[in-house]
């Protein structure tokens, strides 16, 4: 909904990526003024049509709808993105159809290190509902000893310094530095900020960090892909789900 520039550009990679891999994808773009009644109506229309399996609603939406009665309403058998609350929940079991996008694609960044998590000192910063919360759960499924930050968190550095693996997702560019990581920790930088000059970069300082970690995720070119490849692996599963009902 609305014009927001960096929407854009995540919507189109989205249909982009579906395009290459044969996933048929329908995109309603809907001007800023529509009413949550409107928008309401037209996931119930996409929750009962047949031909499609999952449903994205790219956020964030304008201030006047209310994001939890939009997520409440998606048929959480087509909740690609797992955020309506029976998928959340199911997460913290660790029963569930689906995981939440970027945090399943860190998971994977993780996993290709050939580092086992299990028994490790895991730090989180950030605890967003998408990415910091269910991103600690993930580390605990996998037996990780993990610890969240956020902007409370006193002595962050102390805190970040212990981390085997740490995981940033705090929206500030590059606020996590070199002399902030342990020597051979493995970084994973979520966030995504664009400077003035347009440059896009992380919420970890890349240079200081890459001298440090033994291995670190480039932004762009890390998390943001594996986000999208979970969504494509997600929508698969909500096909096969959908075929068995
Ligand atoms: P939110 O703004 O929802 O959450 C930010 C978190 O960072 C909060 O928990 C906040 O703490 C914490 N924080 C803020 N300031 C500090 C500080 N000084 N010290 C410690 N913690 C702090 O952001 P999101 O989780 O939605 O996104 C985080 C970043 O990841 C953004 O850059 C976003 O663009 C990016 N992103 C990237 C994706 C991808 O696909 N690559 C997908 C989703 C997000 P508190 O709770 O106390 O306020």
């Amino acid at each position: 909904m609305g014009d927001d520039p960096a929407s854009r550009v995540y919507v189109n990679s989205k249909k982009k990526a579906c395009a290459e891999i044969g996933i048929k994808s329908e995109e309603y773009a809907l001007p800023a003024e529509t009413t949550e009644e409107q928008l309401l109506e037209l996931v119930q229309k996409l929750n009962n049509k047949p031909d499609i399996s999952g449903i994205l609603v790219q956020l964030p939406l304008p201030k006047h709808i209310n994001e939890e009665t939009i997520i409440n309403a998606i048929d959480p058998s087509k909740d690609v993105d797992a955020f309506h609350p029976m998928n959340v929940g199911k997460i913290m079991i660790g029963n569930f159809d689906f995981l939440p996008c970027t945090p399943a694609g860190v998971m994977e960044l993780i996993n290709e290190t050939g580092i086992d998590v299990a028994g490790k000192e895991c730090v989180v910063v950030g605890r967003s509902n998408i990415v910091g919360k269910p991103q600690a759960m993930l580390l605990l499924h996998k037996h990780g000893t993990v610890t969240i930050c956020h902007s409370r968190t006193k002595n962050l550095a102390a805190v970040t310094k212990r981390a085997d693996i740490l995981v940033v997702a705090v929206g500030i560019a590059e606020f996590i530095k070199g002399d902030m990581i342990k020597p051979g920790a493995v970084v994973i930088d979520v966030g995504m900020n664009r400077l003035e000059n347009k440059k896009l970069v992380g919420d970890v300082h890349f240079e200081s960090a890459s001298k440090v970690a033994s291995a670190i995720t480039p932004v762009p070119g890390g998390v943001g892909p594996m986000t999208i490849a979970m969504l494509m692996k997600n929508t698969v599963k909500s096909a096969i789900i959908q075929s068995e009902k």
